[in-house]
């Protein structure tokens, strides 16, 4: 037997790893596992090459709990380590490795919790946990002596000569009173299920039953999958097995993704993955399957947010890369280029898929386009990339449920929708039911109506007027629809100015004057005697406002404004400006007023009550 002193710089470091890594002790199981699943791995390359010798068939890494010696043990059969090894990995390498991280780590704030949950401590950070530490190994190499390396936290530790029957590494955790929780079964179950679910060796868990010392510990089934889908060559899996594999990942997701991208990239960087496309509601929810952020099928986040765009973290499914850099911060993460690289990969990857779709079968993609729109918007709003390659299947949706690409739209509605200024307007709606009447009215005049209905859409309509040239959107109920695509000069007004002035007060007289403007135009007299219009900038800033547009506040806090337009041409408005009782002309102005605040729903309470009475007096 022999005794060290680990070579400490900083006085205790155990004190210090436990306290700091405070709200992420689980990850030393993570760690550890890690480590026993390379010790596994490397045998398994050193066979390969012939450099190791000896029976590979029962290769496994086990996890031990045994209540009544409070001990939770990581066991592999793995490369093992000789005594030389134990002091130059454990007791030199990765203690300087763990030293260094605290060195750096040790004044910063909580927020640094992030970092070192993915720094990999590695083998020290079982002393999150653990009063003590055993190693118990028997290296693979031919006539090698097994080792007993134990440690209790301070700088001193102990290693001696064992027996030891069959290669491999015992990682033996004395678990600490405060760390309990780590000798529950349920509480480590969670555990694997989380970091290991995909681990490249079949993961076994078993638990000591009291009074059973000596025997044998019996281990569940496997219960890894160490062979995931996403590891796999495409050509080799079926639209079945991309199903099956979302439901492993996603168990408590009952609905199907729409379809997958097989992500497989070796150059520049390593990445392999498969991303899901959920069905996305219209309101942005907070999404609880979220894309999964592997290193070598080691679970290591589902906050991805630095590594892919945003509007992708709608997606789900894994991201495999070992080329991330997981030991640093999360702003050095946006300008890594490597990161960067991904991220940008990842993007024209989706599109392409997106893309291929629609030009195999725009039946199905169009089928699909309520459950993708929103992600196809955000992600043409937030990533100039992507807007180029999503503007050849990014699908506009017409009131008569027709869908048709930007191009395509551009050339529908080219001719008839071209205004005297030789600008081309496109109409829209957001509410199909409230803006009915425009819709007709535009619809009569043989116009399309595009239907814009998601929260998202207000700064999708302000991109694509950056985008399109010579082309407007106004909503059909933001003016008369012969002055929103006006095609020839105003028709003379058959009202004088005059009139128009004797006639406004009496008309503002009747309606909430902090709510509407009253002017004048001079329409068809077919159209209607008074009609109530949102004008179209106005309610495109407070809209935006709504949505939280930077410095949309004040446009946020002015009232509701309409238009209360009265058609100067219509045969009503002279007889209400010719009637001679007094009575009876203010009895008409509130009649055709209210008319017009009825077509738009505007007409409630006691107003309706009034009108109702109104309207049948006149019957009379
Ligand atoms: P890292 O895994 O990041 O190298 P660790 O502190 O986890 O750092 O481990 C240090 C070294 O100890 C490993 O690189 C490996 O050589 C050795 N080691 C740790 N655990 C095992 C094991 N179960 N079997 C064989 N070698 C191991």
């Amino acid at each position: 037997m022999s005794t060290g002193k680990i070579n400490v710089q900083t006085e205790n470091i155990f004190p210090i790893i436990k306290k700091f890594l405070y709200s992420d002790h689980e990850i030393f199981l993570r760690e550890l596992i890690s480590n026993a699943v390379d010790a596994t791995q490397k045998l398994k390359t050193l066979s390969a090459i012939g450099e190791a010798k000896g029976d590979f068939s029962d290769i496994k890494v086990e996890v031990i709990i045994d209540k009544e010696a409070k001990t939770l043990t990581i066991r592999d059969k793995g490369i093992g380590m000789t005594a030389e090894e134990i002091e130059k990995y454990i007791t030199q390498i990765a203690f300087s490795g763990a030293e260094e991280f605290v060195n750096k780590y040790k004044d910063k704030t909580p927020e640094a919790n992030a970092i070192i949950g993915h720094f990999g401590l590695g083998f020290y950070s079982g002393f999150m946990v653990a009063k003590k530490i055993e190693i118990v190994s028997l290296s693979h190499k031919e006539g090698s002596q097994a080792v007993h390396w134990e440690c209790d936290g301070s700088p001193e530790y102990k290693i001696e000569e064992t027996t030891k029957t069959g290669r491999g590494t015992d990682i033996i955790l004395h678990i600490a009173e405060d760390s309990e929780e780590f000798l529950e079964k349920e509480r480590i179950d969670h555990l694997l299920m989380k970091y290991c679910k995909f681990l490249p060796v079949e993961i076994k868990f078993g638990t000591r039953k009291e009074g059973e010392k000596d025997k044998e510990v019996e281990v569940d089934n496997i219960i890894n999958n160490p062979s995931p889908a996403w590891t796999k060559k495409p050509a080799d899996l079926k639209d079945e097995d991309y199903k099956n594999f979302y439901r492993e990942l996603y168990p408590m997701n009952f609905e199907d993704p729409l379809f997958h991208i097989h992500l497989n990239v070796d150059y520049p960087f390593n990445l392999t993955g498969i991303l899901y496309f959920p069905r996305i509601k219209k309101t942005f929810e907070a999404q609880k399957d979220r894309i999964q952020l592997y290193c070598n099928q080691v679970f290591v986040t589902d906050s991805v947010e630095n590594i892919v765009p945003d509007f992708l973290s709608l997606l789900q499914g894994v991201i495999d890369s070992p080329d991330i850099p997981l030991n640093v911060s999360r702003s050095y993460l946006q300008s890594d280029s490597n990161v960067k690289k991904i991220s940008a990969h990842i993007t024209k990857k989706v599109a392409d898929k997106l893309e291929e779709i629609f030009k195999k079968d725009r039946a199905d993609f169009e089928s699909k386009w309520e459950d993708i729109k929103i992600f196809v918007q955000y992600g043409m709003l937030s990533e100039e990339k992507f807007y180029e390659k999503a503007q050849k299947f990014a699908l506009l949706k017409s009131t008569d449920g027709k869908y048709s690409t930007l191009e395509e739209y551009a050339e529908k509605v080219k001719i008839a929708q071209t205004d005297k200024d030789k600008k081309v307007i496109y109409l829209y709606t957001t509410n199909i039911d409230e803006q009915h009447s425009f819709i007709e009215t535009a619809k009569d005049r043989g116009y399309d109506v595009i239907v814009f209905d998601s929260p998202i859409d207000s700064h999708y309509i302000n991109q694509l007027e950056s985008k399109l040239q010579n082309t407007s959107f106004v909503r059909v109920d933001a003016d008369v629809i012969d002055k929103i695509i006006k095609k020839e000069e105003d028709q003379p007004s058959k009202l004088s100015e005059e009139e128009q002035k004797k006639l406004k007060p009496l008309v503002e007289e009747t309606i909430s004057k902090e709510k509407f403007t009253v002017v004048f135009e001079s329409l068809s007299e077919k159209d209607a005697p008074m009609l109530i219009t949102k004008p179209e900038f106005m309610r495109r800033m407070k809209d935006m406002s709504a949505m939280g547009g930077g410095g949309m506040a004040f446009y946020g806090s002015m009232p509701e404004m309409h238009n209360l337009v009265v058609n100067s041409n219509h045969p009503l408005i002279s007889k209400i400006l010719n009637e001679k009782n007094v009575e009876k002309q203010k009895q008409l102005t509130k009649q055709t007023a209210d008319l017009a605040m009825l077509s738009q729903g505007l007409l409630k309470g006691e107003e309706l009550t009034k009108f109702i009475k109104r309207s049948v007096d006149l019957i009379d």
